[in-house]
């Protein structure tokens, strides 16, 4: 199962493994031990939510593990087999279900984006800066399909959220476009 097909599910899985520690991993991860669900949840980094701040990592790790799912950081999958998953010492579980929720990738590789200069990277994220332009200065991206990963203009920073335009009332007809309401 992924995350599109999860909601798809008609019985609970009386054992549930989670493959991946991120968002959607803990988030739903949370869900199902909640229903009643043995989870265990498999993250190959040394912690889950690897994006976000270690103590909020912190926090969801002791609250997932409170409420009774097996957190196993550090902990790569090599293999599902049926529904066993194989990890990385060989050690296998085996579950009613397995959750895909790791290795989603923007669909960018035939939109021709290389014939008007968008860069993207190995994986098929829209490369931008902190503005979030593109490689292309008339082209933006924004959402998903830009990722977290370094701008060309800042390297080793992630390319946040840009702030919001603030709209002035006294502005007049030249405030900028991007302002709504
Ligand atoms: C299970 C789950 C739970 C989530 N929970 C939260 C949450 O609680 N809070 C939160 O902030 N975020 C959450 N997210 C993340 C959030 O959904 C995404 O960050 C957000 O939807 C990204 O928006 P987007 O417009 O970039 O991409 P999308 O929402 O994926 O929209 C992209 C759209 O483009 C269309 N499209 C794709 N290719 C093409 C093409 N070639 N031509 C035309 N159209 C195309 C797609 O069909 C889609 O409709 C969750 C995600 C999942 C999967």
């Amino acid at each position: 199962m992924t995350s599109d097909t999860v909601w798809d599910l008609t019985q609970q899985p009386n054992r549930l493994v989670v493959l991946g520690g991120g968002t959607i991993g803990c988030e739903l991860g949370q869900a199902f031990t909640r229903l009643g669900s043995t989870v265990t949840v498999v993250e190959a980094l040394d912690r889950l939510l690897s994006n976000e701040d270690p103590d909020a990592a912190r926090l969801v790790t002791d609250e997932l593990t409170r409420d009774g799912a097996t957190v196993l950081t550090g902990t790569p999958v090599t293999a599902v087999e049926g529904t066993d998953s194989v990890l990385g010492g060989g050690q296998r579980i085996a579950a009613d279900r397995v959750l895909v929720a790791l290795g989603r990738r923007p669909d960018t590789r035939d939109l021709g984006l290389e014939t008007v200069g968008v860069d993207t990277d190995e994986r098929g994220f829209v490369t931008v800066d902190e503005h979030l332009h593109t490689t292309n200065p008339r082209i933006w991206a924004a959402g998903d399909v830009r990722g977290t990963r370094s701008s060309p203009t800042s390297p080793g920073c992630t390319a946040p959220l840009p702030r919001p335009t603030r709209c002035s009332a006294s502005a007049g007809p030249r405030r900028s476009p991007r302002c709504g309401g």
